[in-house]
C-alpha cells in the first residue's frame, strides 16, 4: 500500500486488506470492517462464466460504487453545512452536479436520488444534457436547481424555457452577451418568465492546465462591461427581476484555497454590485474546480494535487462571500457549486488484466555461451575490432569505455546486418553479449512492457489527450513485494497506446511477475485497477458534453451545374442517438416529460398557437416540441 501511496490518494475509500487485495470502503470513514468490498472478489464473481446464468463478463470492467457517490455528496453537503453554521452565514448551500462530468444514466439518477434530501440539482451544457437533466429532475426535489450553461441557440433557450414551464427550477446562465436578446425574445413569445444568470469573466486566474479558460482573456463568460449591458437590456424589457444568479468558474482542479477565496471575493463584489443595480439576486454559483488529490501529496503544486479537503474548500467560499456581503450590507446569497470531479471521481474503478510482459533483456537467456562465442568469432573484421576494444576495456575494468564500445559494436553490427554482411544469429549474439555487459555494469533497462487488455483511447482518453495521470495499482498480491517495473501497453496497434507516465513523476510502475497458469490462486491472472477516473473519462471518448460525431458526406467531382455531386450523406446523431449511448431510453424520457407537461401545462389549454412559431401553450404543442428534440434535433448548437 505504501509503495503505491494508496493511503494518500485513496483514503477514506480504498485500502489494502489482510489478503493483500485492494478493498473499497463504500461509506468512507463510516465503513465497518464487514462492509468492505474486496475488488478481486468482484472481478472473480462477475467474470465466472457461470455467473448470473452464464453472463460471465470479460475485462476491462468498470466497477461503479453508488454508495461512494452517496458518501461524496453527503460529505460535500456536510462540509458546507458546517462552514455555514460555524460562520453564522445566513443562507444555505445548494449544489448542482455538472452532468458533463459523467452523463451515465445511472450515475445521474443516483445523484438526483441521493441528493434529493438536500435539494441537490443538475447542471447542463448542451441540449442533450438539458434533456436528460430535465428528465432526471422530474423525480428530484422540486427545489433542486437546473442550471443551463454552455453556448445557446434558439432551441436550447426554448427547451430551457419549457423546463421552467414544467416547474423545474431552471436558470439560464448567459455565457455570451448575445444570448440575452434571444432569452428576452423567446420568453415573451412563449409567455414564460425566465430566471437568468450570468457567467462572469473574473480577473482571478488559475495558472494550471485547467485554468486556461479563466482570467480576462478566458474563453467563457461576460466582462463587466457586458454584464452592465445585460442589466440595461433586462431593465428596458421590464425583466430586471429575472436576473437572480451570478456564476463563475475559474477552472477545474483549483490548486489552493487562496486562489478560491480570491475568485469568490471578486465574484461576491460583482454580486453586490448587481444587487445595487436593482437585480433580484438570490444565488452565487461558484462553478466547479473542487479538486482531487490524484498523487496523494496534498501539495497543490501540480495539476495532480490540491492542498485542501472538502472542509477547507467550503470554509474558504463561505468566509469570502460573507466578508464581502457584510461589508456591503447585502443579504447573504444561497451558495451553489457545480462540483463534478470531486463528486464522481472516486466512485468508479477501471479494472483490466495484464496478459503478458516482455522485456528487452530476453536475448541473453535464449543463447548458450558456446553459441555466442561461435557466432561472435564469425563477425566481420570491423566489428571484431570493436569487440576486441570491448573485451580489453572489460579486463581493464573501465566501465564507461566498456558501455561505449558495447554501443559501438551494436551499431556497427546493425549496419553490417543492413548491408547483408552478417546473419541473424550473429546479430542476436551481439545483442546478447551487450546485454550481459549492460547488466553487469548496471546499465540495463529493467523496465518491462506489460500488455494490458484495453484500449487506452476508449478507456483512458484523458491520459492520451491531456496527459492526465491516475493512480494505477494491482488490485491483489499487495502482500508481496513487486519484483519488476513495467510500462503498460494496450492492445491497439497505435504507438501512442501505452502508459509510461505514472503518479509521482515515475516512468514505470512497480509490478509483480505474471505467474504461470494456476499460480497464486488466481489462475495466473494479474489484475490492475485504475482509480479516481469516474469523472470525464467515460464521456471524453468522443462524446464530450454529448456532442456526438459529425455528419458525413461523400463528394465526387462531376460536370453538372456544380463541379461536384454528393454521392452519399449520413446525418450526425440526434439528441436521442447520443443519449442512447449513455444508456438512456429516449422513448421513456419523452414519456416522463410528457406526463410532466400534462401535469403543469393544462391551465394554458386555450393559448394561441395559430402562427405556428414557438409560442407554446397547449399540451400538444409542448409535447410535440419536446418530441422533435429527441428525434430530429441535431446535437450541435446551430
Ligand atoms: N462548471 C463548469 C462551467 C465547468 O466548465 C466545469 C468543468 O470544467 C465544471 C463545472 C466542473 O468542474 P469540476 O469537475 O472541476 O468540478
Amino acid at each position: 500500500a505504501a509503495l503505491y501511496k494508496i493511503d494518500g490518494w485513496g483514503a477514506p475509500y480504498f485500502s489494502v486488506n489482510s489478503s493483500g487485495n485492494v478493498s473499497a470502503r463504500p461509506y468512507g470513514t463510516d465503513t465497518l470492517p464487514h462492509q468492505e468490498i474486496d475488488l478481486l472478489k468482484i472481478v472473480k464473481r462477475v467474470s465466472d462464466p457461470k455467473w448470473a446464468g452464464g453472463l460471465g463478463l470479460q475485462l476491462p470492467l468498470i466497477v461503479r460504487l453508488p454508495d461512494v457517490l452517496k458518501n461524496r455528496l453527503e460529505s460535500l453537503q456536510s462540509a458546507f453545512d458546517f462552514a455555514i453554521q460555524s460562520q453564522a452565514y445566513e443562507a444555505h448551500y445548494q449544489g448542482v452536479y455538472p452532468v458533463k462530468c459523467n452523463q451515465d444514466r445511472f450515475v445521474v439518477e443516483d445523484i438526483v436520488r441521493f441528493g434529493s434530501p438536500f435539494r441537490f440539482g443538475l447542471e447542463a451544457g448542451s441540449k442533450p444534457e438539458l434533456l436528460l437533466a430535465m428528465n432526471c429532475l422530474c423525480k428530484g426535489n422540486p427545489e433542486a436547481l437546473l442550471i443551463c450553461n454552455g453556448f445557446k441557440d434558439v432551441e436550447y433557450i426554448s427547451l430551457a424555457l419549457i423546463a421552467r414551464k414544467l416547474s423545474l427550477k431552471t436558470v439560464i446562465v448567459l455565457e455570451q452577451e448575445e444570448e440575452i436578446d434571444l432569452v428576452i425574445e423567446m420568453s415573451k413569445k412563449m409567455s414564460v418568465r425566465p430566471v437568468v444568470g450570468v457567467r462572469a469573466k473574473l480577473r482571478t486566474k488559475h495558472s494550471g492546465h485547467f485554468g486556461s479558460t479563466s482570467g480576462e482573456k478566458g474563453k467563457f463568460g461576460l466582462t463587466t462591461t457586458q454584464i452592465l449591458r445585460v442589466v440595461k437590456k433586462l431593465e428596458q424589457a421590464g425583466m430586471l427581476d429575472c436576473f437572480q444568479l451570478l456564476h463563475f468558474h475559474i477552472g477545474s482542479q483549483i490548486p489552493s484555497t487562496a486562489l478560491l477565496s480570491d475568485g469568490a471575493s471578486e465574484a461576491a463584489q460583482i454580486y453586490c454590485e448587481l444587487v445595487r443595480l436593482g437585480a433580484r439576486m438570490q444565488v452565487i454559483d461558484i462553478g466547479g474546480g473542487l479538486g482531487i488529490d490524484y498523487d496523494g501529496s496534498k501539495s497543490g503544486d501540480s495539476d495532480l494535487s490540491v492542498a485542501y479537503g472538502l472542509e477547507e474548500y467550503a470554509l474558504a467560499v463561505v468566509q469570502a462571500v460573507k466578508f464581502v456581503c457584510d461589508r456591503k450590507n447585502v443579504k447573504h446569497p444561497v451558495i451553489c457549486s457545480e462540483s463534478g470531479r470531486a463528486i464522481v471521481s472516486h466512485h468508479s474503478i477501471l479494472i483490466f488484466e495484464a496478459m503478458s510482459s516482455s522485456s528487452t533483456s530476453a536475448n541473453a537467456a535464449s543463447m548458450t555461451s558456446y553459441e555466442m562465442q561461435y557466432y561472435l568469432s564469425r563477425l566481420t573484421e570491423d566489428a571484431r575490432a570493436d569487440y576486441r576494444n570491448l573485451t580489453a576495456s572489460v579486463i581493464r575494468g573501465e566501465h564507461e569505455a566498456c558501455l561505449l564500445y558495447a554501443d559501438q559494436l551494436k551499431q556497427s553490427c546493425v549496419d553490417q546486418f543492413k548491408e547483408g554482411n552478417i546473419g541473424m544469429e550473429q546479430l542476436a549474439a551481439v545483442d546478447a553479449l551487450c546485454e550481459l555487459f549492460y547488466k553487469t555494469f548496471g546499465a540495463s533497462d529493467p523496465v518491462r512492457t506489460y500488455h494490458v487488455n484495453l484500449s487506452l483511447f476508449t478507456s483512458i482518453p484523458d491520459f492520451w489527450g491531456i496527459g492526465q495521470l491516475f493512480p494505477i495499482v494491482p488490485i491483489h498480491r499487495l502482500d508481496q513485494r513487486p519484483s519488476a517495473r513495467g510500462i503498460l501497453s494496450d492492445l491497439t496497434c497505435d504507438s501512442d497506446g501505452k502508459i509510461d507516465k505514472f503518479i509521482g513523476g515515475e516512468s514505470s510502475l512497480p509490478l509483480h511477475e505474471i505467474e504461470g497458469g494456476g499460480a497464486g490462486g488466481n489462475g495466473g491472472k494479474y489484475y490492475l485497477g485504475m482509480f479516481l477516473g469516474g469523472a470525464y473519462e467515460e464521456a471524453l471518448g468522443g462524446i464530450h458534453n454529448l456532442f456526438g460525431g459529425p455528419s458525413v458526406v461523400r463528394v465526387s467531382q462531376s460536370d453538372g451545374p456544380y463541379s461536384f455531386s454528393v454521392t452519399q450523406a449520413v446525418s450526425g446523431p440526434s439528441c436521442g442517438d447520443v443519449l442512447r449511448v449513455m444508456q438512456y431510453e429516449p422513448e421513456l424520457m419523452f414519456e416522463t416529460l410528457k406526463h410532466r407537461v400534462e401535469e403543469y401545462c393544462h391551465h394554458d389549454e386555450d393559448s394561441d398557437d395559430s402562427d405556428g412559431d414557438h409560442r407554446m401553450g397547449s399540451i400538444a404543442t409542448v409535447a410535440n416540441c419536446l418530441a422533435s428534440y429527441f428525434h430530429n434535433m441535431p446535437y450541435l448548437v446551430a
